[in-house]
């Protein structure tokens, strides 16, 4: 079976995990410190914290925006069911706005249509988090131009989109939002086992998102002898750590920071294999009636997914035939996303089926075909090769 994504370990990633067992530290070192500064550089942002999955970074994002009971989030209904229990954890609620038919992705028109809705009505959303469908960002500008016009806050879901670009500059930059969250799960773009981290230029921000994942405990500062919380002399003993808010432990280990910071020297090299095959597959699928990924002009996709959409009027086979007839040749094939407001869980919210058409409409007739950078051309010839002799 050829899967649709797999992780890619090198010697040197290995050493750099035997490294940290040997050491004394195999979490709070400085593996962890140090990938963070990495990824931080590699992305162009102040600062950078590393947890235990991407689901933990949108959790502590969303804390640290202040998100909370009688508040709202808004997200796409094309992404993995993380990108909205995020809201849920807060306590807040979800709401969702309808892709673009073209990159999948938040539509700015549907964004910008309901949040005029929803100024009239006295119901904006506190925080909107664009996800990064496949690796190819969202539009950014007109999102963050939005944001500044109605007030809410933008966290980038980016657990796709490490190594892209938007506009010539790295996504997790974050100079459009307030917050960008990676995924370093095995099928994503690089990987540390699990893992996750936020990414913010905002110092006070940053600060914050970083205590939140160890449980809100913070070294108190003992250069600022005149703030008033150090006025007892015990208060200035080495032992002393101090919670300041309720926070998690969502820490990532030193063995995954390693494997993370291992993994980062190789992300271009990563993504430009990704980039090379997706071009492959444009032009091995032109003749075939299927629609490949549009590209958006201002975006430079990381390409994590490749995701086809089956033109059904020109076939008699279903989607739910051809992806087993793929399955049954060997194709790892999958499906991304079944829309979230269609879960049994979001239906007991009130969400229906029919509530974001072009959601449900893309997922109808979407086949994710096996991309990773380790996948050789070979590989992906069966691919096209079994894909042609189904629809033909
Ligand atoms: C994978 C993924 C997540 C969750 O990542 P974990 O690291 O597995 O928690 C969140 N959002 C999107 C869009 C993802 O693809």
């Amino acid at each position: 079976m050829i899967p649709y994504g797999r992780q890619d370990i090198s010697a040197e990633d290995i050493d750099a995990v035997a490294q940290v067992l040997r050491s004394d530290w195999l979490t709070q070192g400085q593996a962890g410190p140090r990938f963070e500064q990495a990824m931080a550089d590699y992305c162009g942002a102040r600062s950078a914290a590393a947890v235990s999955n991407a689901t933990a970074a949108l959790h502590i994002a969303c804390l640290a925006l202040d998100l909370g009971p009688g508040d709202t989030l808004w997200t796409v209904p094309n992404t993995f069911v993380a990108s909205a229990n995020c809201a849920l954890y807060c306590g807040a609620s979800v709401d969702f706005v309808d892709i673009d038919p073209r990159t999948y992705n938040m539509s700015v028109a549907a964004l910008s249509e309901r949040l005029a809705q929803a100024s009239a009505r006295g119901k904006l959303p506190k925080i909107v988090v664009p996800v990064h469908f496949a690796g190819q960002s969202c539009e950014m500008t007109e999102i963050r131009a939005l944001g500044d016009r109605y007030g809410f806050r933008v966290i980038e879901d980016a657990s796709h989109a490490v190594g892209g670009d938007y506009l010539g500059r790295k996504i997790g930059s974050g100079h459009l939002s307030d917050v960008v969250v990676f995924s370093f799960h095995p099928v994503k773009i690089i990987t540390t086992g699990e893992g996750g981290m936020t990414l913010a230029n905002d110092p006070k921000l940053a600060e914050r998102l970083a205590y939140l994942r160890t449980h809100g405990i913070v070294r108190p500062v003992w250069s600022d002898p005149a703030d008033a919380r150090y006025s007892n002399e015990d208060r200035y003993g080495p032992w002393m750590y101090e919670q300041i808010e309720l926070g998690l432990n969502y820490r990532m280990t030193d063995i995954q920071a390693a494997l993370g910071a291992s993994q980062l020297g190789r992300l271009d090299a990563f993504v430009a294999r990704r980039r090379e095959l997706a071009a492959r597959y444009d032009a091995l699928l032109a003749k075939l009636p299927v629609t490949c990924p549009w590209q958006h002009p201002d975006t430079n996709s990381a390409w994590h997914l490749y995701v086809i959409r089956l033109r059904r009027n020109e076939m008699t086979l279903t989607r739910r035939q051809v992806f087993e007839a793929l399955r049954a040749a060997g194709i790892g094939v999958n499906v991304h996303y079944i829309p979230v407001h269609t879960q049994p869980y979001y239906q007991r919210l009130g969400f229906s089926i029919g509530m974001f058409p072009e959601a449900e409409s893309y997922y109808q007739d979407a086949i994710t075909l096996p991309l990773f950078s380790k996948m050789t051309d070979s590989e992906q010839d069966a691919v096209v090769a079994a894909l042609t002799k189904i629809l033909s």
